[in-house]
C-alpha cells in the first residue's frame, strides 16, 4: 500500500502499523528502552526508537515526502537552522513563530546568518530579494496574524533561483497544504498542535523532499539529542490517526463563529483567512479581561487541541510588536458551537461594558 493510492484520510488511519500477521497487535508497541542487543539498525535510543519511526511512516505520506521527529517544534526548527552553512543569507518570515524568529535574530546577530524579514504577504518584495538569497523560511498561515503567503508563487521561484524553501506548515496542517508538492525542500510542524491535537505531549517534526536531507536531519537529532520518548510518539501517533475529523469538526466551529464575530460590536477587527481552526480577534475592551471571562474556552496558550483555547498574545514579551496589543488568538476546539459561542458572547459583552 503506497499513500500515492489511497485518499490521505484513509492513509492517516492505515499506516505505520506492524505486519498484518497472526497474533501481532495491531498498534506499534511503546518499546521503552535506552539501549538495544548490538548489531541492529537502532543501537540507542538517541537513534530512533520503534514507534517513532511509525509516527514518521504516517505523517510522511501525509505530506508526500520523508518525515523525521523531533522532541518539540523548535527542537525540528533548530535541527534545520543547523543545516546552514555560517554567513547563510537567510530571508524569513517578520511575524513567523516567536521563538522561530527570536532564533533567527539571534543567530544573525552572533554572525552565523545574515537575516533579512519579510512579510510573508508582500510577494513582491520577497521575489526581489531571492537573487541575494540561499534559504526562504515561510510560515503560512502566520501565527498569530494569520496571514495567507502566496506558497505556489514564492516557491516556484525560490526553486528556480536555488533557493532552499522552508515552510513551516503549523497552521493548515497536511489536511490543507502540502508544501512539497508545490515544490518547498521542507515542511515544518509543532506535532504539539493539530497534529497530535491533544495538548499532552510537546514534538515537532520535518518533511523532506529528499531522502539526503532525510539522512543529514537524522544525524543533527543524534548529535542535537532531539528525539522525542517512544511514549509520546505513540501518543502523537493515537493523536494523527483522528486528525482529518478533529481539523474538519474544529474548522466548522471557526467557520461558524468567526461569521458572528464579524459583526460583534466588542471586536474591532477579525482575522481570518475563510479556512482552518485558528482565528484572531482585536477586542474593543479589556483583552485580559475576556481571556479570564470565559468558562468553557481555556485561557490559555498553545493551540491545535480538541479544548477551545484563547490567549492575548502580547502577554509575552518576546512577541513580535507587529501584533496589535489588544489581539486575541482563538484555536477552535470540537466542542459544540452554540455552546462556545454563548461563553465567548458573554465574555466579549462582559468586557467591553467596564
Ligand atoms: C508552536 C509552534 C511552533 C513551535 O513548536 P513547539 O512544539 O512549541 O516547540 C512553531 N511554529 C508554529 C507555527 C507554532 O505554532
Amino acid at each position: 500500500m503506497d499513500y500515492a493510492d489511497i485518499d490521505p484520510s484513509t492513509w492517516v488511519v492505515s499506516s505505520g502499523r506492524p505486519p498484518a500477521t497472526a497474533d501481532n497487535p495491531v498498534n506499534e508497541p511503546i518499546v521503552p528502552a535506552s539501549t538495544f542487543h548490538a548489531g541492529g539498525p537502532t543501537e540507542y535510543a538517541r537513534e530512533g526508537n520503534p514507534s517513532a519511526t511509525a509516527l514518521e511512516v504516517a505523517l510522511g505520506g501525509l505530506e508526500c515526502g520523508n518525515a523525521i521527529v523531533f522532541a518539540s517544534g523548535m527542537a525540528a526548527a533548530n535541527a534545520l537552522m543547523d543545516l546552514w552553512p555560517v554567513g547563510a543569507r537567510v530571508l524569513a518570515a517578520n511575524t513567523a513563530y516567536t521563538g522561530v524568529a527570536v532564533r533567527l535574530r539571534e543567530l544573525d546577530s552572533r554572525g552565523h546568518i545574515h537575516l533579512t524579514t519579510c512579510e510573508v504577504i508582500d510577494s513582491d518584495f520577497i521575489l526581489s530579494q531571492l537573487t541575494k538569497s540561499d534559504i526562504l523560511w515561510l510560515e503560512s498561515p502566520t501565527n498569530p496574524l494569520l496571514e495567507v503567503a502566496d506558497l505556489e508563487l514564492l516557491i516556484s521561484h525560490a526553486a528556480a533561483h536555488g533557493v532552499t524553501s522552508i515552510v513551516d506548515s503549523t497552521f493548515a496542517s497536511p489536511v490543507r497544504q502540502n508544501p512539497l508538492k508545490l515544490g518547498a525542500d521542507f515542511v515544518l510542524h509543532s506535532v504539539t498542535k493539530i497534529l497530535s491535537g491533544h495538548s499532552d505531549l510537546l514534538m515537532g517534526a520535518v518533511v523532506t523532499k529528499s531522502e539526503d536531507d532525510w539522512a543529514k536531519l537524522q544525524t543533527r537529532r543524534v548529535l542535537l539529542g532531539a528525539m522525542p520518548s517512544a511514549f509520546d510518539c505513540y501518543l502523537a501517533l493515537r493523536g494523527l490517526r483522528t486528525l482529518f475529523v478533529r481539523y474538519e469538526k474544529s474548522e466548522a466551529n471557526a467557520i461558524e463563529l468567526t461569521s458572528q464575530l464579524e459583526t460583534h460590536p466588542a471586536v474591532s477587527r477579525l482575522r481570518y483567512p475563510g479556512w482552518g481552526t485558528i482565528a484572531a480577534i482585536e477586542v474593543v475592551g479589556n483583552a485580559d479581561l475576556v481571556c479570564e471571562s470565559t468558562a468553557l474556552w481555556t485561557y490559555a496558550t498553545s493551540l491545535g487541541g480538541v479544548e477551545s483555547l484563547l490567549e492575548r498574545r502580547r502577554r509575552w514579551p518576546l512577541e513580535s510588536e507587529t501584533v496589535p496589543e489588544n489581539l486575541i488568538r482563538l484555536s477552535f476546539g470540537i466542542e459544540n458551537p452554540a455552546d462556545l459561542w454563548l461563553d465567548l458572547d458573554q465574555a466579549l459583552r462582559n468586557s467591553n461594558q467596564r
